[in-house]
């Protein structure tokens, strides 16, 4: 792997402390209720996998995947699915797992799609809010941190398919 110009935003230890937050919050408003936590392919899988361990109740996890095309900056970019969760949707409480929201077309079409599939609720978990290139309005129930803009890589974020494994957050200097 050549050597890359990047600067550190979030160390493993403030992921960790943040996550830890989440899922308490998370716990306490799921009690009870049929949990069901899906993560958003491929970014989603790191966070997912800590954010669940955090949440002491009994819960299903599944995966979903999608790709977007057209313009990351234009509202006319189109969302297709590429895997399905097979965990049943109806009557579920849905939290959805993101790594980051950017302009938040990916997640408001997530969830309206879960909705239409008759799911008793649906909540958005996202590591990151990053808020400069929003063109969707979209409610981020459970918010990680808030980074206004850059590129970032690690902890699941890639930079052509490469990074995801970083266990800390950078920004990447392109
Ligand atoms: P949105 O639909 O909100 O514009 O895009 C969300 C997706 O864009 C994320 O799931 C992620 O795949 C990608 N993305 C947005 N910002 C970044 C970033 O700073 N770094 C990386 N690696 N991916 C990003």
């Amino acid at each position: 792997m050549e050597p890359i110009d990047k600067e550190l935003v979030l160390s493993s230890k403030e992921i960790h402390d943040r996550i830890q937050e989440l899922g308490k919050e998370i716990a306490e408003d799921y009690q009870g209720k049929q949990l069901v936590v899906i993560g958003v392919l491929k970014g989603a899988f790191v966070f997912m996998a800590d954010l669940v361990r955090a949440i002491p109740l009994p819960l299903a996890t599944d995966f979903i995947q999608v790709s977007s095309y057209g313009s990351g900056t234009s509202s006319s970019g189109q969302i297709t699915l590429v895997a399905s969760p097979a965990q049943p949707i109806a009557d579920h409480h849905i939290l959805l797992v993101e790594d980051i929201v950017d302009t938040g077309l990916t997640m408001r079409w997530l969830a309206k799609h879960f909705k239409e599939q008759g799911a008793a609720s649906v909540r958005i978990c996202s590591l990151i809010d990053k808020s400069e290139r929003r063109e969707h309005s979209v409610t981020i129930d459970y918010p990680g941190f808030s980074i206004s803009e850059g590129f970032l890589i690690g902890y699941g974020l890639d930079y052509n398919e490469q990074y995801r494994n970083l266990p800390a957050i950078y920004h990447l200097n392109l």
